[in-house]
């Protein structure tokens, strides 16, 4: 029977992925034009999973926004961040009730603006539909749109990375040093959202680090622009469209395939070859596929999160010769279930699709096609701790562990991270032998 209720969805609104894009432009504070609720919900789920206080303003509209329009209170926050941290730019997300009563936004912000020393990004981001990830895309793409500006070509390769850890853009850092590539990444939050602090102890109320706005704007004049996460593509589509810029929107660089593929995409925009040590780490992934085969062999994984992140890691359990029963999305996203599809074809699994569903659906598949494993975020613990099997926590937001943000499972040593922390998991737990997972 069909239910109308939603119980546990692993997704939040618009507002949290807009602000996420936002936080890895340097110099820009997000403002969410809305209640204060809109904007406190996002500042928790970054301070808890990042440990990093975050900076967002809201325009906290009330009962009379209702009535007469918010335009008084956005006009009022837009000044007041000015006077206050006089930022580089503004990067504005819209909510629900903003979006109901049908502010102008990008004639408000126009109006409160006095001069143009500061940017202001307006994105539409309406929380009754879409999820995080539609929220990322908007402000990710707004930001392009506003900035865009056609010159001389820079060499370089733009990098979308959608929602994913510090640790993972540090790891692609790395691999584009290695082959020695140039990039812009649309957007970077590996300082912003996981600061040092520095001799002195100084931390500057906005961080260091982000994506300079003339970056940004130069991102027209690329190579290529490579979308890691599909989810983010709108951006790269863009800039295809206005000024000719190849786009790639692949499937993300975890596990041995899809790296090699990223690796592949890199070199054919940018013509740099593949170095040897790249080779070096690709070889160690596979060694240490090797190492724990014996251990992962048929394996039972289920896997549920964000669409882009969760096909590419069926795929890559499926290398490790694991067998993912079930893989899990809230957001649809239409290469999700080709991709899985593809993964069966080829491994010989059986995967479970679930989209656009949420977590006490994904609970009642798992109890029938079994687990000895969960991937996901902090929401499954839960579920982890009814099925008696580890959860390795993967995906935005996870609170009940520190540091996670900090490692990547991305690229070839991201994902000897990944599996390790797979293998560990299951070598630590006991587990009941009179469960369906046995
Ligand atoms: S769902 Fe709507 S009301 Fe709730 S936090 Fe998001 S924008 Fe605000």
């Amino acid at each position: 029977m069909a239910r109308s209720v939603v119980i546990n969805p692993p997704k939040m609104c618009q507002p949290m992925g807009a602000i996420l894009a936002y936080m890895g432009v340097h110099g820009c504070v997000p403002l969410v034009h809305g209640s204060q609720g809109c904007s406190t919900y996002p500042r928790y789920n970054i301070a808890r999973y990042f440990r990093e206080s975050a900076e967002v303003a809201a325009s906290s509209l009330g009962e009379d926004a209702a009535v007469y329009g918010g335009a008084k209170n956005l006009t009022e926050a837009i000044k007041n961040i000015k006077s206050r941290l006089n930022p580089a730019a503004i990067g504005i997300c819209t909510t629900c009730m903003s979006e109901t009563i049908g502010d102008d936004v990008k004639l408000i912000a126009k109006k409160a603006l006095t001069d143009d020393t500061m940017k202001i990004f307006p994105a539409s981001t309406p929380s009754y539909v879409g999820t995080h990830l539609t929220g990322y895309d908007n402000a990710l793409r707004m930001l392009v749109e506003t900035l865009d500006v056609k010159g001389k070509p820079n060499n370089k390769i733009n990098i979308i990375t959608g929602i994913i850890n510090p640790g993972d853009i540090r790891e692609i850092k790395n691999m584009l040093r290695l082959m020695n590539v140039q990039s812009i990444f649309l957007s970077d939050i590996s300082e912003t959202l996981d600061t040092p602090i520095l001799p002195g102890g100084h931390k500057p109320v906005l961080p260091d680090g982000g994506t300079s706005l003339s970056d940004i704007a130069d991102s027209a004049n690329s190579l290529g622009t490579i979308a890691i996460c599909r989810t983010a593509g709108s951006a790269a589509t863009y800039l295809k469209n206005k000024f000719n810029v190849p786009s790639v929107l692949d499937a993300a660089p975890i596990g041995v395939i899809n790296t090699d593929r990223f690796v592949q995409n890199i070199c054919k925009l940018s013509g740099a070859p593949i170095p040897e040590e790249i080779i070096r780490e690709r070889g160690r992934l596979i060694d240490s596929m090797v190492d724990v085969h014996h251990y992962m062999f048929g394996r039972k994984v289920v896997i549920f999160g964000d669409p882009d992140l969760v096909s590419a890691i069926v795929r890559f359990c499926a290398e490790a010769g694991m067998t993912p029963t079930v893989a899990m999305t809230a957001t649809k996203q239409k290469d999700f279930a080709p991709d899985i599809k593809a993964v069966n074809s080829e491994y010989r699994t059986d995967t479970q699709i679930l989209e656009g569903t949420d977590l006490y659906e994904f609970h009642e598949v798992v109890k029938t096609h079994g687990a000895e494993l969960i991937l996901g975020n902090s929401k499954g613990k839960d579920i982890a701790d009814d099925e008696d099997v580890p959860l390795v926590r993967f995906g935005f937001p996870v609170y009940d562990r520190v540091g996670v943000y900090r490692y990547p499972i991305m690229g070839y040593n991201g994902s000897i991270y990944l599996l390790d922390q797979m293998t560990n998991a299951i070598l630590g737990h006991k587990y009941d032998p009179n469960k369906l997972h046995q």
